[in-house]
Formats: structure tokens, sequence, C-alpha cells
């Protein structure tokens, strides 16, 4: 995931500045939203009917909701449709005063003890005009040419105060959702869950949505899409009409690649196909934990189509234990290192070796501009929040491990991770253990050198070969 990690990152680095949890805050486990586009008029209406939960170990008599600042709550009732009171004022982040929220505090009627559930519908509706002015890829909009509803411009109700580290902490909450998004004829939704059927009244199209499974977001995207499909893999393509040419090229590009990622490390359990939206130049590109991957327009004009490998190859790689997932190298060093398997695949070496060489370069940048980056080892990157390096070093260090084990090794490496720590997260003693055990092979200076000490920064640095580097284990 690319552009998640930007608006997270941007919050990790506020993190010591407050001292609100969102663990004392409810969470929801379930958003049930009926959403009424009206692209011509640039605003939605909303039902959002959510399942909160308290894990907390106190009663909990207020909810605080944050919702974009030109949405607008009408009501908020209980399941019985009686009226509950609330609040709503639009205030700044406390540690970046340009991002404006409408905070929406829900008195609960009784207090919600924990462990119990309740449910509460919000009715809202209102207008977006994206957070360009505080994360330049936020350009969510409702419009007659693309309308966008992401968590990100907080199109939905999101427990959580206006400060950042309770942001954060709340994203990280999972949920299921179902979703009934209608549209004018013509338009058609498409969302990060499983379309379960379309209906036609009169002048509107509703299209309904539910989960694959929990997820930490959700996205709904409305437009006059263009559908490709392809029954054998259960892959979709929506894309904007004026790119149907592109997305034939997309579909078939991923058709591809599911079956290169399958052939190396196996079928994804499960296997539930994947779908692509188009989205606009700019807007990030995004992939969710369901499947889905929001891809901006350039994969449809012929370039940047990598980043489709980048996203799926996702499905093939593991949660990392918390303590190192900020080190983004569980996530990220793979994906990014299987899309590079996967341009030598269908472009041929010289592009593969060009393209590793090019992740070097963008590391040996990153090291100019902030020397932590060469000091600090990968295993230790989620202290200092440079898991951006994963994306670079983090993906040499799994070439370095791919020449040093031969494809079989790599191969069962991955193969051995993917089906050990399928239901449960792993670190890096955890990595090393399934290496050495699928490889029976001592790799302790290997992971000395690259994971737990940075010797390696020196080497990269240097320049020197793969071939030559693998001499050293
Ligand atoms: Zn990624």
């Amino acid at each position: 995931m690319k552009t998640v990690f930007c608006l997270l990152l941007l919050c990790a680095s506020f993190i010591t500045l407050g001292n609100e949890r969102a663990s004392e805050l409810p969470s929801v486990t379930h958003y049930s939203l009926r959403l009424h586009f009206f692209p011509s008029e640039q605003r939605f209406d909303a039902e959002a009917r959510l399942t909160i939960a308290n894990h907390t170990q106190q009663p909990i008599s207020e909810v605080p909701f944050l919702l974009y600042r030109l949405l607008d709550v009408q009501s908020v009732t209980d399941e019985s449709d009686s009226t509950i009171r609330f609040s709503q004022s639009v205030q700044k982040f406390k540690e970046v005063p340009t991002w404006q929220v409408n905070v929406v505090r829900v008195e609960m009627p009784k207090p919600l003890l924990p462990t119990n559930s309740t449910t509460v519908v919000v009715k809202y509706g209102g207008s977006i005009y994206g957070y360009s002015e505080v994360i330049p890829y936020v350009r969510d909009r409702i419009n007659e040419q693309y309308s966008l509803l992401r968590p990100d411009a907080l199109a939905y109700p999101i427990v959580s105060h206006p400060s950042f580290p309770v942001l954060l902490e709340s994203y990280q909450s999972k949920f299921t959702f179902d979703i009934q998004a209608t549209v004018p004829s013509g338009f058609v939704a498409a969302c990060s869950g499983e379309l379960l059927g379309r209906a036609s009244e009169r002048d509107f199209v509703t299209f309904t949505f539910e989960s694959k499974g929990p997820v930490q977001r959700m996205i709904i995207a409305v437009a006059k899409f263009k559908v490709l499909t392809d029954d054998e893999q259960n892959l979709t393509v929506y894309c904007l009409p004026e790119d149907e040419q592109g997305a034939v090229n997309v579909l078939k590009e991923m058709k591809k690649v599911v079956e290169f990622y399958s052939s190396l490390f196996g079928q994804v359990r499960s296997y539930k196909g994947y779908t692509v939206v188009e989205i606009p130049e700019g807007w990030g590109s995004q992939a969710e934990g369901d499947y889905t991957i929001f891809q901006a327009a350039s994969a449809f004009k012929g370039t940047n189509i990598s980043e489709v490998y980048h996203e799926i190859a996702h499905s093939w790689t593991v949660q990392a234990k918390p303590a190192v997932h900020r080190c983004r190298w569980f996530d990220e060093a793979f994906a990014m290192y299987f899309e590079a398997l996967a341009i030598r695949e269908f472009r041929g070496d010289s592009v593969f070796q060009k393209h590793m060489e090019g992740l070097r370069d963008r590391w040996l940048q990153r090291t100019a501009s902030d020397k932590r980056n060469f000091d600090v080892p990968i295993g230790e990157y989620g202290k200092f929040e440079l898991g951006q390096s994963s994306y670079t070093k983090g993906a040499w260090s799994l070439f370095v491990l791919h020449q040093l084990v031969g494809d079989d090794g790599f191969k069962q490496i991955i193969r051995s991770l993917l089906s050990e720590f399928a239901d449960k997260p792993a670190d890096f003693k955890d990595f090393q253990s399934v290496a050495e055990r699928a490889t029976k092979r001592n790799l302790k200076k290997f992971f000395d050198e690259w994971i737990y000490g940075a010797q390696s920064s020196q080497l990269l640095a240097d320049k020197i070969s793969v071939n030559e580097l693998v001499k050293r284990y």
C-alpha cells in the first residue's frame, strides 16, 4: 500500500504530542451505509448505522466522531428510532491547524458498559472537496467526473478526537460493512467490497456491496465507469470511458501477475479474485486488504503498470507483529521485491537489474538527506519511522537473500512463511527461523548485516554487485 502510508506517517510523526488515546474510546465493529449520490449537485446524503462496541474497562457515556468539515449531521437515533442528543462543531486538529474537521459528540442515552455493544444511526450529508491543503493526494470529491469517499477525507463517521495519535489508533481497528450506494442512471458505483447486486428504480441505480472480511477502511467511487471482467480468475476492472483500451491491458497484466505469483509462492488461501478501480492521477493508489486496488490513471495509459504488480503482491505478504510493524519490511520490502520479480519475468533481466539499481539510488538519496537511513538497521526502522527505506534497502535485503539461497530456496522460504504465518503475525526472528529451516542453512551473518545490523549500508553505498555480495555469506 503506497499512499495510506503517507497519511499514517504524517499521523505517526505527531504521535508523541497527544495524550488522549483511542484505546479509551469504543470502536465501530460494523458499518451499514445507505449513500445517495447527487453528482451534478456535488453532494451526497448518507445514513450510517454503526455497531459500536466498548472494549475498554470503563463505561462510556459520550462517543466522539470525526467527519469531513463540510458534512453536516442532521440526526442521531438509536435502533428504535429514538432521538439521541448530539453536538457538532468544526474544529482544528491539535497538531495541524489547517486540518479542519466536524467533531460530532454523541451523548449515549445510557452509559455503554464494558463488553457491551449498541447501534447508533447517524444521518448526515454534504459536499467534499478533499484535504489537499494537508495531505496532497486527498482530492476526494463528489462531482460528475469522479466521486470518491474514503476515510482519508473522513467521508464516514470515524470514532476519534481531532488528534493524530487518536485517529491513527482508530484507523487500526477492523470492522465489517455493507453498503447501498444509489447513483443516477448512467453512473456506476465501485467499492472495496464484494458487489452483491444492482437494482434500477426510475432514474437511479442502487449498488449493494458487502465486505469480504474484517477491514480497516472502505472506499466508494462513483463515475461513468466501464466494467471489464475475467471470470476464470475472478478479475474486474472499473475504468473511465476514455481509458477503456488501457483497461484491456490492465486486465491482461493482472491475470499474468496473479498467475506468476501463484506459480512462485502458491495460491492465496481463500482466493476471492481482484478488482482494480481507476482513480484520477495524483489521488493516490491504494490496495485494500480485500483484494481491491484503487489504481491511478497512469497505469491505464501504459505507464506504471508495475504499481498493479506491487499492489497485488501485497496478497503474498504476512502481517508483522506490532513491535516491528512500523519497520514496513514485512509488507513493503516484500511487495517491492515481488514487483521487481514480475518486472524480470515480463520484461527481462536487464530491466530488472536497472529497476533494482534505481531502488538502490533512491535509498542513497534518502541517506544523503537523512543519515539515519544509513546508520539504523532495518530491524529498528520502526523506532525512528524510517519505514520508507524498506521500499528500497528492504527490497535489496530480499534481493541478496534470494541470490544467496537460489530460486528454489527463496520460493521455499516464502511458501513456508505464508503457510506458517497465515493467521498470526511474524517478526524478524520468526522470519530468520523460517528461512534457515526452509533452506537448511545458517543465515546468521546475512541477518546480522542486513536486518539486525547496518553493515549492509556500506556494501550498498559501494555499489557492490549482488553476485559479489553473496560471497560474504
Ligand atoms: Zn505497498
